[in-house]
């Protein structure tokens, strides 16, 4: 039986026309970029067309946009620069929230450990943070205020725009993790008064290993990688002019398509979301109104995520049960646990992410799956048992 994907905010597929204009950059168009002779001119070429249309797509200049190895390197170096510039003029306070990515979270508390102070914000219910809780975190010395697009693991959207005209009115700097936004729901780095973003290639169907740090123009970046005078001498290390090529013709794919893939996205994702809650004693983690067209977070009582996803996979379904960085490890998400769910709740979690790839037939499918695996794992589980006694109560 053929595979059924679920998981794209994990990681996409390659999408032909990614694939197809990287592939010339592996065989006869090796050169390197800082070569002077032809070869290495053409693969310059091909950079310089690469960053023009990422800086088309999302509002910016070409001299702002900088290749790196992936949003996490983006986010290292945007925070880093942020803390150094800030640390300079004795701001020695950032702002965050506490359902970011690790590729933030653990930036900062590394940040800390050199004595740096980070507020997390809370982030209420609905999975949103409140702009009002942004600005009662604002002091004196704060350097830098970083929370994401949209989160990796329940898919809302932040109020982006309003956090950054808020900062620029104090004149902090604002940074947004936008991985899981860039590609999927309209983003311009001008409109929405964003200083630094990150975004990463394989989250919209590029090739992995490659992503991007927009930095607006007059913020000195820190190098987090030392070497030549790429990337106008920030990023050292010969470019990965395959990955930057599929970068840019994958994210211009997924601009030119958004508005219609968007709307074949959210109909079989309601689909999913309609049959999925017809189980009982479930719920829809983070609020629906202000979300990215292709993830759905559920919880189901009274079973464990990770034999959830074991059964799906002997039925061809892959999915997650969260955070990829954090399966293997026993613990909840900590993005559920941060819009206040409880243990024992947010150990029943089940991440399905889809894209316009999908078809009604597979939604399908992953509903009757879903259904019956979660009624299986709830009749050998003791805890489902002794909820239905009424010896412990439901909590959805
Ligand atoms: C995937 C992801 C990252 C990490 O990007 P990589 O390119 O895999 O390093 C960072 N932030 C968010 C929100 C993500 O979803």
């Amino acid at each position: 039986m053929k595979l059924i994907y679920a998981d794209n905010a994990a990681t996409t597929r390659v999408s032909k026309t990614a694939l197809d204009a990287m592939l010339p950059y592996f065989s006869e168009e090796y050169g390197n970029p800082s070569s002077l002779y032809t070869l290495g001119q053409k693969a310059a070429e091909a950079m310089a067309n690469a960053r023009k249309i990422v800086a088309e797509c999302i509002g910016a200049e070409e001299r702002e946009i900088y290749f790196t190895s992936g949003g996490s390197e983006a986010d290292n170096q945007a925070i880093v620069t942020a803390a150094l510039l800030g640390k300079r003029k004795g701001k020695m306070h950032l702002i965050s929230t506490t359902f970011e990515h690790h590729a933030v979270l653990h930036t900062l508390q590394r940040l800390e450990k050199e004595g740096f102070e980070v507020t997390y914000l809370d982030v209420h219910k609905d999975g949103v943070v409140r702009l009002e809780d942004v600005e009662k975190a604002i002091r004196p010395d704060t350097a830098l205020v970083t929370i994401m697009y949209a989160n990796n693991e329940i898919g809302t959207i932040q109020p982006i725009r309003e956090i950054g005209a808020l900062c620029r009115s104090k004149g902090i700097l604002f940074h947004t993790d936008a991985v899981q936004a860039i590609g999927h729901i309209p983003v311009n780095v001008k409109d929405d008064n964003i200083d630094m973003l990150s975004l990463s290639a394989h989250k919209f169907h590029g090739p992995k290993g490659t992503g991007v740090l927009y930095c607006k123009r007059g913020i000195m970046l820190t190098n987090i990688i030392e070497g030549g005078a790429q990337e106008r001498g920030k990023r050292g290390g010969t470019e990965n002019v395959p990955g930057i090529v599929g970068t840019a013709a994958a994210l211009k794919e997924s601009c030119d398509h958004m508005e219609e893939n968007a709307i074949r996205t959210i109909a079989l994702r309601d689909r999913l979301a309609a049959g999925l809650s017809k189980i009982p004693h479930s719920v829809i983690n983070g609020s629906m109104e202000h979300h990215v067209p292709g993830t759905l977070n559920m919880c189901f009582e009274g079973i464990e995520g990770e034999s959830l996803l074991l059964l799906l996979d002997a039925k061809h379904i892959a999915a997650s049960s969260g955070s990829a960085c954090t399966s293997g490890s026993l613990d909840p998400s900590h993005v559920l646990l941060a819009i206040g769910l409880p243990h024992e709740v947010a150990h029943g979690s089940l991440r399905l992410s889809i894209t316009e790839e999908n078809t009604e037939e597979e939604i399908d499918y992953i509903i009757k799956s879903v259904t019956e695996v979660v009624e299986y794992l709830r009749s050998m589980s003791p805890v489902w048992d002794e909820l239905e006694k009424g010896t412990i109560k439901h909590v959805i």
